[in-house]
């Protein structure tokens, strides 16, 4: 059995439709997949049904911008009841900071001498219902002005380059309880990935396992190395957390995260399945 909990539709920032990613997911030889786009449910409806006619499985899954002392932490909950109202005030209030920065962007941007109108981006923001950063990335692609989403980032976009705008993001510990409390399960993306350990220590992985407000750990992925899965997946195993594993893909909007790259464990997926059903989710 082949599981993979992690993956992008262009709904946020990957690039495939969810009919596409559905499908690429099954032709990847997959059995289970979880859509977990960036603080919206918008596409799992659709995804869900594309895996009834496709005969895969689709899991209902979000991927919830997060900060823990000033740095950004990134939250799956897997099963949330897509109408729950204070988890979805909360999104709302996350996806208007991240489109809510777009102008200022925009004109630090035309001040460097590379404006992007307003069409060609909005092209790429699609039915999309927040603008983020790779979507400005792929509008400077097209104007030319970087050869891809990893040139754009790392020259004017990540978070210590020049057009970078702060934006609001959910308190870690409120976003797990928020996950919970709307029937989900709660998990925190690669945590030793572009963050780092030194961000996001032990102890605070270990405070929050203990208060028994988190679920599980992605240690499987392809932002820890070895070592880092290694390590990861003993603590997991210490603290009694889950260790899911997954793609994280973006269909072409990010390299070396193919479908199927990381899979989650059997075993895993049940207990996540027993939370959920406990917890009154819809996985
Ligand atoms: P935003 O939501 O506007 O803050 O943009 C964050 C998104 O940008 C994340 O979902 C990532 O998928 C993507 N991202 C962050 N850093 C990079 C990078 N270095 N290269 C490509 N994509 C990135
Ligand atoms: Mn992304
Ligand atoms: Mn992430
Ligand atoms: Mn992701």
């Amino acid at each position: 059995m082949r599981i993979d909990l992690h993956t992008h539709s262009a709904v946020s920032d990957g690039t495939d439709t969810r009919a596409e990613l559905v499908a690429n997911a099954r032709a990847a030889g997959l059995d289970v997949v979880a859509l977990s786009d960036h603080d919206t449910f918008d596409g799992l409806a659709e995804a869900v049904q594309a895996g009834t006619e496709l005969d895969i499985r689709v899991l209902r899954g979000i991927e919830i911008s997060a900060e823990h002392d000033g740095t950004s932490v990134h939250l799956l909950g897997y099963g949330c009841r897509a109408d729950d109202g204070p988890l979805n005030d909360e999104l709302a209030k996350i996806r208007e900071g991240r489109s809510g920065r777009v102008p200022t962007m925009l004109r630090r941007l035309a001040e460097a001498g590379m404006p992007v109108p307003e069409d060609v981006l909005a092209r790429y923001v699609g039915d999309s219902p927040s603008i983020g950063r790779p979507h400005l990335a792929d509008a400077m692609i097209e104007l030319g002005y970087v050869a891809d989403r990893t040139e754009a980032f790392d020259t004017w976009l990540a978070e210590d380059r020049p057009i970078f705008v702060k934006r609001y993001s959910v308190p870690l510990a409120a976003g797990l309880d928020l996950v919970r409390a709307a029937g989900g399960v709660a998990v925190i993306a690669h945590p030793w990935g572009r963050v780092s350990r030194d961000q996001l220590p032990v102890e605070v992985l270990a405070g929050f396992a203990r208060a028994a407000r988190l679920d599980g750990v992605e240690v499987d992925h392809q932002d820890h190395d070895a070592a880092t899965r290694a390590e990861l997946r003993a603590l997991a195993d210490r603290l009694g957390l889950l260790a899911t594993g997954s793609s994280d893909y973006h269909g072409t909007g990010k390299v070396d995260h193919d479908l199927g790259c990381n899979t989650t464990g059997p075993a895993v997926l049940t207990e996540i399945s027993a939370r959920v059903a406990e917890r009154g989710g819809v996985l």
